[in-house]
């Protein structure tokens, strides 16, 4: 048994090299000679609809080979048949056997829309102006305390989730200049609003931008020296994905500077870490990264959705909910996962999303139950489901608003019939013959769009 270093131990340059694994490439893989040619040539093109990137360490320390169909790891990185409808994978089987390639394209095209008919605008949505007008489109603002930063530089992953929907986003823009002027945007913005408090870079993966370019974000937010602006929040899933970043990458040490300014400068830093399985977490380099980054002084929160094949038990959350807290992580959200490319293959429904919470959280100590309940990121704001309750013989589910687009809504309870198909807000209808919920009142419908905000990293 290893004893955890509490010093920090950055060792650069004498971590692997990142190499990725595509959809053109996955196939050469030494793990998946085994595999039927079938399989392999339905992963592909399951890959032309779903984004497809993994990494030598996902695949060499993470994914167990002996058993990979078993293994969680496996379906949220690699495209898996049935992640497309039959009628779906057919489609593309025909459009590539075509050799048509403007066919194949459009089908691509198509599929995705049908998938996630608004992929671009989630990141549109809550877009904040500055009073001289400008609009800030690498920002949301929906939230009275928490601003969402999306540095241009920092909206692709060290892997990607197969269940991920932030496919128009993966683009990977480098460049110190853009940076600077989105960094003044951001910083003139935060000087026009001193009710936020809070800071959230997210993506993509923020982690993936070099320490040069997150260090010109973090710097210029130190200078503008904004009092009101108490925490910065990071969301990133290299903890899990590539935990070299934070021991060994070239520029780990220049990284960890550019950390530990932020809390020289007085402010909270909230690794907001995405982890999905605790397999993540059981790494002597996720355990090392972990380390390095408390010895630093930031505190590591942790969420993620809840997803049929990945961790959709109640034995798999109470272990990872354990391991975080014995690293010296906070649970922090669990998420409703809805709006994936492949819904229909993650989908868990909202009754028994809480059922597994329920179950796990009687599994751990109260420092593992800081978590929230299933949580859905929906239009009028974002709901936690807190349990099914009996009301006079009635069994209904029992719901809280946590964050809402109106302030006032924040904390509201409100009970919807019980329902145990619903995977999503909309799906629900009020209980006790209300006409309507209480935030559809101002609101046209429900509006089932989710925030990229927290889908995740
Ligand atoms: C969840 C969320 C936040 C942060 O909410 P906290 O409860 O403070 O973590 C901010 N903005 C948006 C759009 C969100 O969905
Ligand atoms: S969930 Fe996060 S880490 Fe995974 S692909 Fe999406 S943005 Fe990247």
């Amino acid at each position: 048994m290893m004893t955890r270093e509490h010093k920090l131990k950055i060792m650069p340059g004498t971590g692997p090299a990142y190499r990725t694994v595509t959809a053109r490439d996955f196939r050469k893989l030494p793990q998946l000679q085994g595999f039927p040619r079938e399989r392999l040539r339905a992963m592909e093109l399951v890959a032309k609809v779903l984004p497809f990137k993994s990494n030598n360490y996902v695949v060499e320390k993470l994914i167990d080979w002996d058993n990979p169909l078993e293994d969680p790891i496996f379906h949220l990185t690699f495209p898996q048949p049935s992640m497309l409808r039959p009628e779906h994978l057919s489609q593309v089987r025909d459009a590539a056997a075509s050799h048509d390639a403007e066919r194949l394209r459009e089908t691509v095209h198509r599929i995705r829309v049908e998938l996630n008919p608004h992929p671009a605008g989630q990141i549109h949505k809550n877009v904040p102006r500055l009073r001289d007008g400008t609009r800030l489109t690498g920002m949301q603002h929906k939230y009275a305390e928490t601003v969402l930063f999306f540095p241009s530089q920092g909206q692709t992953c060290h892997a990607y989730c197969t269940f991920c929907f932030r496919w128009p986003q993966f683009v990977h823009l480098d460049g110190l200049k853009f940076a600077m002027r989105e960094a003044d945007l951001l910083v003139r913005y935060l000087r026009e609003h001193p009710e936020v408090t809070d800071v959230l870079f997210t993506g993509g993966d923020p982690m993936i931008m070099r320490a040069k370019v997150l260090r010109t974000y973090l710097e210029a937010l130190a200078e503008a020296d904004l009092p009101h602006v108490r925490t910065i929040r990071i969301g990133t899933k290299a903890i899990s994905y590539w935990p070299y970043r934070f021991i060994s990458d070239e520029d780990t040490p220049e990284l960890m500077a550019a950390l530990r300014g932020v809390i020289d400068h007085g402010r909270h830093l909230a690794i907001m870490a995405h982890v999905n399985h605790p397999k993540e977490l059981g790494t002597p380099e996720a355990e090392e990264a972990v380390a390095n980054l408390r010895a630093l002084g930031a505190e590591i929160r942790t969420q993620s959705p809840l997803m049929r094949r990945i961790n959709d038990s109640p034995e798999i959350w109470a272990e990872m909910w354990r391991r975080q807290v014995n690293l010296g992580m906070v649970p922090y959200y669990m998420f409703v996962a809805r709006d994936t490319g492949a819904q229909h293959y993650f989908a868990v429904p909202l009754v028994r999303a809480w059922e597994i919470y329920s179950a796990a959280a009687r599994q751990v100590s109260g420092l593992a139950r800081t978590v929230r309940g299933p949580s859905m990121s929906c239009t009028p704001g974002k709901v936690e489901v807190t349990g099914v309750a009996h009301v006079y013989g009635r069994k209904v589910l029992a719901l809280r608003m946590l964050q809402g687009r109106n302030p006032e809504w924040a904390y509201r309870p409100f009970f919807a019939e019980y329902d145990e198909t619903a995977i999503w807000l909309d799906d629900l209808r009020p209980a006790f013959g209300e006409p309507r919920f209480f935030f559809e009142e101002e609101e046209t419908g429900l509006g089932g769009g989710e925030d990229p905000a927290v889908a995740v990293a």
